[in-house]
């Protein structure tokens, strides 16, 4: 079998979203796994909402996630050049090609022209289509278009008696189409570029292409780009649809504020670990026999089988999202986590731009802690928050009322003599401090641990108190404990 050819063609108008991002990761793992090459183009025909910022951002979020690619933009590669404003004139001559074989023809319709043949399809209750006024013009009439100065296009023929038109999807099995539902569409446009139907299959055909993986909303431009690579004479590629993402509330996946769809970045902003998203980007659509959510690359690499990939939409959970990413932040390397965090608690204003060393290893600490408590590292400064703010009551009256209760002195003082005489001070030896607490007072755990957290963070819940004394250290906390029995006094 011939070397596997995927490619990947994003369009520069916007920063890229989850879907296409799943759509890239797709097609990176079925090239993984069969050895394959995959092609980064870039599709900036749209040249007005097009912008090398955009491309430069796919890029980046593309490296973030890992998905490298073989050939293409930033790598090159035999079939360039890459990026379709720069292959205008391979597109121009194809289509003069068709012209000159009489398979496309020079259409001079205005917007109104078009506008009016849409109305009058409305009106008859018919499919909005190109009447072929431009199919078969006169010299004169030719001439005369060109003399009042009108921009043609070029439109394809479609052929006059309908057929039918199959795709064996590698996702959805076998798609009947009719041309008739299809008229002379536009394969070059006023303004001297291809549209997407035409350069799409030109570049894939060129390119070498043997499977076209990409999202569902592409079905219906599937059958006009069958026709251009028969009218071309290339051979027709495989395709796989992939289903559409969808949200909670099965509605089109995009943001709450507005209309945009979610940008890939956001996620990785917030904190979000590469690893954490590409597992969960590998589960949008398809999910392993054996049901297993959290795989490595290399795992979902050897799993993955683009015919397993669901025909029904996906939905992203943004719960599962957070629970698989707030695990990757567990079991991830923790000087990792920390140089991660570092940004967050910066702009908190919890720390300085250096640190000592000492610094360093107690913030690791913090870290440690704090990790257990969030589902993305921009939670890390609320869940850290009680090791840099000094003492805080959120309800000294009653703190003060509690700190009254007969038993807390002892209970503090027997905790302060027991810390003092650890001969290591980690959280296993804190612990048992508190165990041994428990056996030896006369007070239910409830009033060992509540007035204890009460005095040492000024709150009701929070990270686990051994872990708390720990980072604290035993000074401060004598110190946080005296104080709270001077408060009561
Ligand atoms: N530029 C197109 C898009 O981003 C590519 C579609 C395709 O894969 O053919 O939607």
């Amino acid at each position: 079998m011939n070397e596997m050819r995927l490619r990947f063609p994003p369009s520069p108008t916007g920063k890229i979203h989850i879907g296409n991002m799943r759509t890239a990761l797709f097609n990176w793992l079925w090239a993984r796994k069969n050895k394959g090459t995959l092609v980064l183009r870039i599709e900036d025909t749209d040249q007005e909402r097009s912008t090398k910022e955009f491309e430069d951002i796919i890029i980046q979020e593309m490296q973030w996630l890992g998905l490298d690619v073989d050939e293409g933009i930033g790598v090159g590669g035999e079939y360039g050049p890459y990026r379709q404003s720069e292959r205008v004139d391979i597109y121009r001559e194809y289509a003069d090609k068709l012209l000159k074989e009489g398979k496309a023809y020079y259409c001079y319709c205005t917007p109104e022209e078009l506008q009016a043949m849409r109305e009058e399809a409305a009106r008859k209750g018919e499919m909005p289509r190109y009447n072929q006024h431009c199919r078969h013009l006169t010299e004169e009439e030719l001439e005369e278009y060109k003399r009042a100065g009108r921009k043609p296009v070029i439109r394809i023929k479609m052929p006059d008696e309908a057929r039918e038109i199959v795709i064996n999807d590698l996702i959805r099995g076998e798609i009947r189409f009719s041309t008739d539902v299809l008229d002379d569409f536009i394969i070059f446009k006023s303004d001297g570029m291809p549209t997407y139907n035409f350069a799409v299959v030109i570049d894939d055909a060129l390119m070498k292409i043997t499977q076209v993986i990409r999202g569902e909303d592409h079905i219906s431009n599937t059958p006009k780009q069958i026709l251009l690579y028969e009218a071309l004479g290339f051979p027709v590629p495989e395709f796989a649809h992939l289903p559409l993402i969808l949200d909670e509330n099965r509605a089109k996946l995009k943001k709450r504020s507005d209309s945009d769809a979610v940008y890939i970045g956001e996620f990785r902003e917030k904190g979000y670990l590469p690893e954490a998203l590409f597992n969960f980007l590998s589960l949008l659509g398809w999910s392993p026999k054996d049901e297993r959510e959290i795989m490595s690359r290399e795992e979902i690499i050897s799993l993955f089988d683009i015919s397993d990939v669901n025909k029904s939409s996906a939905v992203f959970d943004i719960e599962k999202l957070n629970w698989m990413n707030g695990k990757y932040i567990r079991e991830a390397d923790l000087d990792r986590i920390l140089q991660l965090s570092i940004p967050y608690l910066q702009e908190a204003g919890f720390i300085g731009e250096e640190l000592s060393s000492e610094e360093h290893e107690w913030l690791k600490k913090v870290i440690e802690v704090a990790r257990t408590g969030v589902d993305y590292l921009a939670q890390i400064p609320a869940e850290a928050e009680i090791f840099f703010t000094g003492l805080e009551f959120t309800d000294k009256e009653k703190a003060i009322a509690e700190f009254r209760d007969e038993e807390v002195e002892l209970v503090f003082s027997t905790l302060k003599e027991e810390l003092r005489g650890l001969t290591e001070f980690n959280r296993d030896s804190i612990n048992n401090v508190f165990k041994e607490l428990r056996k030896k007072l006369p007070v239910k755990a409830r009033k060992i641990y509540h007035p204890v957290r009460l005095a040492l963070t000024g709150r009701d819940s929070g990270p686990e108190l051994s872990d708390i004394i720990y980072i604290f250290g035993l000074e401060e906390v004598e110190k946080r404990l005296d104080n709270a029995l001077a408060m009561a006094k």
